[in-house]
């Protein structure tokens, strides 16, 4: 970027919020929950409005440089960060409501805890949420965004209602099915490539007063499928997910969380369990308040900060694969895994089905089937070792390939590097629709820079 650090701090004269170029603020910018890449920029924009996102975009394509926003920073692979430009820091733009009946609008900076700590106070939630709720609302939805009431309700990017953006060319729009349609369409699940959003109204439901929550055991991958596959058919249940977890003998344990989500009185265990396949000695069930329900990775990610494992490098790869394919892939793929050093005692292999007929967002790329599986290699690797995360990373590549000749597809959040035609190969079909809406709304191709979707230089 052709400017210095001393004229990116003359910015706040016409900010609302503030500008830093001091060292430790560009180096907590060039870190990430992967703790891979290291990219820091020439400055950080504290967003105090939309304003400031329009005058920062604008200010810094000006000099020729990038931007890119940041919500939470837990991406595993440098994707909200930049090196010749700025970081918009969206922490700054997190008011919430007021909360209607049937939607709240949100700043983009707002944790899902947040939101949802304020919706419930009103009695109801967003009908999907990530697991874990210390994720931005818009770093969430521009990669799509996977819970555990998905395999029903769709992805977060699929249960919102609107959009508030600035794009690349700095003009600040609202966007939705009905107002710029294809804007809308290109900023969910879009990776960052077009807009930067500055708040969404997103969807909402009643929430339920509790959750039996329970926790099935299988001997095997064939039998715990097979039960996540009647489920998903069935829908006794209103969240579904499943995991491959290490155990401490050595070798997986094959795991299905499922939740009933409860108002009024708590449902008898048996009816709900019937037909299941699962290892009834080793069953658990437990009733929780929803709210504590919604919080429960905090209880991981205390003890990760405590052991230190929460800031050594994250290369974890996710992914979707069919139906068809999910049995022997899966087996193929751990088979190939050490739980020990490529998991870690903490890690685990998210595996749990989702329909497409519930995914509607278009940028979001599945394989062709009608149920799908997440395939997520959520690795904690007990080691802080750079060459370990590298190795690992490498095996993500690895594991990649394999899974996109099987059909499988990315769900772009992952520790692998990818190059423009890559990621052209990953958007398929949908990328004219990206691509015409990045000639559209980022012709200089500012935005983002930590996905390279497209070659540098402006967008053809
Ligand atoms: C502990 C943990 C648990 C997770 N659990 C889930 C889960 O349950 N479900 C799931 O789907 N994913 C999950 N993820 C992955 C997560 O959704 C993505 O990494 C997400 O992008 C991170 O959100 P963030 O707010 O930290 O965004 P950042 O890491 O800050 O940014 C991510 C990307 O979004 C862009 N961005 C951020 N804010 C905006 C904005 N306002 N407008 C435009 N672009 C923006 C950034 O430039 C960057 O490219 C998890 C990740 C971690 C580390």
């Amino acid at each position: 970027m052709s400017t210095d650090r001393a004229d990116i701090a003359s910015l706040p004269r016409r900010l609302d919020g503030a500008v830093h170029v001091d060292e430790a603020a560009r180096a907590a910018a060039g870190d990430d929950f992967g703790h891979i890449v290291h990219r820091s920029p020439d400055g950080v924009v504290v967003a105090g409005s939309a304003g400031d996102i329009v005058d920062a975009i604008r200010w810094t394509a000006g000099r020729g440089g990038h931007l890119a926003a940041q919500g939470q920073r837990h991406s595993t692979f440098g994707r909200a960060q930049v090196r010749d430009g700025v970081v918009a820091d969206m922490r700054g733009l997190r008011d919430i409501g007021p909360v209607a009946r049937d939607r709240v609008t949100v700043g983009a900076g707002a944790t899902w805890g947040e939101v949802l700590a304020a919706t419930l106070r009103e009695g109801t939630t967003p009908p999907v949420l990530p697991d874990y709720l210390g994720l931005s609302v818009g770093g969430t939805l521009v990669v799509g965004g996977v819970g555990d009431t998905s395999w029903r309700c769709g992805l977060l990017s699929d249960n919102v209602i609107a959009m508030e953006v600035v794009t690349g060319t700095g003009e600040l729009l609202t966007c939705s099915a009905t107002e710029h349609a294809d804007l809308f369409d290109a900023v969910r699940a879009g990776l960052g490539q077009v807009a930067v959003i500055t708040a969404a109204t997103i969807r909402l439901t009643p929430a339920p007063e509790a959750v039996r929550w329970y926790h099935l055991s299988y001997p095997d991958l064939g039998t715990m499928l097979q039960d996540e596959r009647l489920l998903a058919r069935d829908g006794r249940f209103e969240a579904l997910e499943g995991a491959i977890v290490p155990v401490d003998a050595g070798g997986f344990a094959f795991r299905i969380e499922a939740a009933r989500f409860v108002t009024g009185d708590t449902p008898a265990d048996e009816p709900l369990l019937a037909g299941l396949r699962d290892e009834r000695a080793l069953r658990k069930a437990m009733t929780l308040t929803y709210a504590d329900y919604r919080d429960r990775l905090a209880a991981l990610e205390r003890a990760l900060r405590a052991n230190g494992q929460w800031f050594f490098p994250h290369p974890w790869l996710n992914t979707f694969v069919g139906d068809a394919q999910v049995e022997r892939v899966a087996a193929e793929e751990v088979g190939r895994l050490h739980p020990a050093t490529d998991l870690g005692e903490f890690g685990r292999i998210v595996l749990f089905p989702l329909w497409t007929r519930a995914i509607g967002s278009p940028l979001v790329r599945l394989p062709s089937q009608p149920l799908v599986f997440t395939f997520n290699l959520l690795r904690v690797p007990p080691t802080d070792d750079p060459h370990e995360a590298d190795r690992l990373v490498r095996d993500n590549a690895a594991a990649y390939r394999r899974i996109t000749a099987a059909g499988g597809t990315l769900f772009p959040v992952s520790a692998l590097p990818l190059s423009p035609g890559e990621w052209r190969r990953h958007f398929g079909p949908a990328f004219p629709r990206l691509a015409a809406a990045k000639r559209r709304y980022d012709p200089g191709n500012m935005l983002t820079p930590g996905y390279p979707v497209f070659p540098p230089g402006p967008a053809a």
